[in-house]
């Protein structure tokens, strides 16, 4: 079929056969169909949606561009990664690995970079001094094998034509497409051999999903697209109206994970933590091992054996393992100030999206592709959704890299923020689980 037929049928809401899909894609990966049709096709499937076919047709296609790894049939123990949809705040991949290693699984995991006004798990890794995200393929299995979790970025190993096709989503505004998200996410977990997945779908202010009906959807469509694979998968629903935790800006949240591997932190992100670990254990082929699971994980955190096991990983990927009980040498801003509240009342707003852009301007994620983070950079709340402060109260401290950076960061907070006579309704931190039950 010409390329132009195929674009024009998805254009007019028909069905295409997997063959006409896969063929389309396989060209477009060796570079014999251009960069603007296939734009078209992408706009043409963010305007008319995906048949449950096709979106394993265009799965499949991503998975075969690149190598599948196999931690399923060496004997090992069960191979576990964790994905979320994108948040701020969101930290919860550098206490989870370490955790769940401790538990005798095995967590291959590849992370992103931060988007958007979210941030990513790799930047975050890399504000300790030596990290090494970009390990090859042989140093990741062996780090996994002596530590039982390895974290790294994605590799153009791992489903290539993902990496093509989301560069040019970017900047074709063809993201925000269950299809395409779902394609995107599942094909790189795919490949990278697991026996189980647990999603963690944000939605609210801060999530690229705010609508929680829509943020249902996306989870129903990854779970299902990631069995159809041969993948065990669940997913949880969590908020993502104001940050998670009380820190944003990757050094600091390092310093955060930390408190939270200790037994201490914020206790948002203790639970949505806790909540995923349990998910996890569920989401294996041997399920939840007797006993209480979920104590078992408090355990590991209130005495340190997940901390020692993520000084552990540090070492072997790299970093100066003495970060884990010295925070203070983990990049430092030169400027902090504080921002007080305006009024007395309740914190009614923290938007997570607000704070996460204002994050971004302040240095903490990219507005380009090729911009560089800036590790130190930041903000640490001290009053969350709810809270009573009085005028004057400290609300938040700025992290920053000039006075000037921090001067506008508050002028972004007060906009963030507002204060109200009453607590406002929180939406529910765990919300739900794909499939239910
Ligand atoms: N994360 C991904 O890996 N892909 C998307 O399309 C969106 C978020």
């Amino acid at each position: 079929m010409l390329v132009q037929e195929l674009i024009a049928r998805k254009r007019d809401g028909a069905e295409l056969a997997s063959e006409d899909l896969r063929e389309f894609l396989a060209e477009y990966g060796s570079g014999e169909v251009p960069d603007y049709q296939m734009s078209a096709f992408l706009m043409a499937v963010l305007l008319n949606g995906m048949s449950t076919a096709e979106l394993r047709a265009l799965t499949r296609s991503i998975i075969d561009s690149g190598r599948r790894l196999d931690f399923r049939s060496d004997g090992g123990p069960p191979a576990v990664d964790k994905h979320s949809t994108g948040g701020v705040g969101d930290k919860v991949s550098l206490i989870l690995a370490p955790l769940l290693a401790e538990y005798g699984l095995r967590v291959p995991m590849m992370s992103g970079r931060g988007l958007g006004h979210t941030g990513g798990t790799v930047d975050k890794l890399e504000s300790i001094p030596g990290f090494r995200t970009d390990l090859d393929l042989e140093e990741f299995h062996a780090v996994l094998a002596d530590v039982g979790c390895a974290m790294i970025r994605q590799t153009p190993a791992i489903a290539p034509l993902d990496g093509r096709l989301y560069a040019l989503r970017d900047v074709t505004a063809t993201v925000p497409s269950i299809p395409l998200i779902s394609a995107s996410i599942i094909s790189k977990k795919v490949a990278e051999g697991i026996e189980a997945l647990v999603l963690d779908v944000k939605y609210g202010s801060g999530a690229f999903m705010r609508d929680r009906d829509r943020a249902v959807l996306l989870a129903e469509t990854l779970v299902g697209l990631a069995e159809s694979e041969g993948v065990r998968a669940t997913a949880l629903l969590t908020a993502m109206e104001q940050p998670l935790g009380q820190t944003v800006g990757n050094a600091l949240e390092v310093r955060e994970a930390l408190e939270c591997l200790r037994g201490k932190g914020p206790a948002d992100l203790r639970e949505v933590t806790l909540a995923l670990a349990v998910e996890s254990v569920n989401a294996t082929a041997t399920g939840a091992a007797p006993g209480d699971v979920r104590s078992e994980f408090e355990a590991m955190l209130d005495d340190g054996r997940a901390l020692d096991r993520f000084a552990r990983l540090v070492e072997r990927q790299g970093g100066d393992p003495v970060v884990t009980v010295r925070t203070d040498l983990l990049p430092e801003a030169p400027f902090r100030v504080t921002w007080e509240s305006p009024a007395d009342g309740f914190v009614t707003r923290a938007d997570a999206y607000e704070i996460g852009v204002a994050c971004v301007e302040l240095g903490a994620g990219r507005r380009k592709i090729e911009d560089e983070v800036d590790p130190a950079v930041g903000v640490e709340l001290f009053a969350r959704r709810g809270a009573l402060v009085r005028s004057g109260q400290p609300v938040a401290e700025i992290h920053a890299r000039s006075a000037d950076a921090a001067e506008t960061m508050i002028q972004r907070l007060r906009g963030a923020f507002e204060f109200g006579e009453s607590p406002p309704e929180d939406p529910p931190l765990v919300w739900r689980r794909v499939p239910q039950g």
